[in-house]
């Protein structure tokens, strides 16, 4: 069945690999980028070449009415949604919290806590039934980081992803009759760029190592279980957290 998906943060990493799997299914897929235009451009032809559709959408996931302008766009390329993936999120340079100043703290939260919950907030909005959606999945993006603290790294980014994970809890339970089902993903070292982001390069091989599997993820590992949870292949998983974590 055709699917309306809106991905967060689809430019590059786990986000893109999502999208592309999405493509495959022949979904079409709103593909959200922060500045990277020429990723999100790429992310776009990929998803077409494997059988899809896609549009790129510039939008700062921690600005509201940029928010609801990327909702609008998607749904006026492709019609009413039936899945969003609260992907986008940042890391910032390992630091203890004694260390951090506020700048830091309130990005953090801005993009990974704020966003993501008025994301969710407009995925309610527009998929719930008896506000004239029809039903869906919204999966959130979580971290390992939120049950492991990030202690000496990033309590604070491990902080957001905890907040991920209540929401999931809290709004499975809000929305399970009005059709929507809300889940999400724990992803644990997987081979992106977000960890040159935080200064970096090589975490994700290092620590990935020392893992039960003995290695780092690949951002399709955790897209694949993102694209299982936005089909019907999981309709009975509600509020679930999954680790796809090689048992880190
Ligand atoms: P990534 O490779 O660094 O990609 C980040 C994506 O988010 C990019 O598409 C980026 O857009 C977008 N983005 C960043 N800030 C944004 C904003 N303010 N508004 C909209 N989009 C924004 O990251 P990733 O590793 O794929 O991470 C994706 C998610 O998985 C994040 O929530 C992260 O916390 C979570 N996660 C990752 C790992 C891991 O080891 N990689 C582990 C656990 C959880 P641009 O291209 O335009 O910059």
């Amino acid at each position: 069945m055709s699917r309306v998906i809106l991905i967060t943060g689809a430019s590059r990493g786990i986000g893109r690999s999502a999208a592309v799997l999405a493509g495959k299914r022949g979904w079409s897929v709103g593909v959200n980028y922060a500045s990277n235009a020429r990723a999100a451009d790429e992310t776009v032809a990929a998803v077409r070449a494997a059988g899809g559709k896609a549009i790129a959408i510039e939008s700062d996931v921690s600005d509201e009415a940029a928010i609801i302008a990327m909702f609008d766009a998607t749904e006026q390329a492709f019609g009413k949604l039936d899945g969003v993936v609260n992907n986008a999120g940042i890391v910032a340079p390992g630091s203890a919290l004694a260390d951090m100043d506020t700048a830091r703290m309130k990005r953090i939260f801005d993009i990974n806590v704020l966003g993501a919950y008025l994301c969710a907030r407009e995925a309610a909005r527009r998929m719930s039934v008896s506000r004239g959606g029809r039903g869906g999945s919204l999966v959130n993006v979580s971290a390992a980081a939120a049950r492991l603290g990030g202690p000496n790294e990033y309590v604070d980014y491990a902080g957001s992803k905890g907040a991920i994970d209540t929401l999931t809890l809290g709004l499975s339970k809000e929305l399970g009759r009005e059709g929507v089902r809300v889940n999400a993903v724990r992803p644990g070292l997987i081979e992106t760029d977000i960890h040159a982001s935080g200064g970096k390069p090589d975490r994700a091989q290092v620590l990935g190592a020392q893992t039960p599997i003995g290695r780092p993820g690949t951002a399709d590992e955790v897209g694949e279980s993102i694209v299982w949870l936005l089909s019907d292949e999981s309709s009975y998983v509600m509020g679930a957290i999954l680790d796809v974590a090689g048992g880190g």
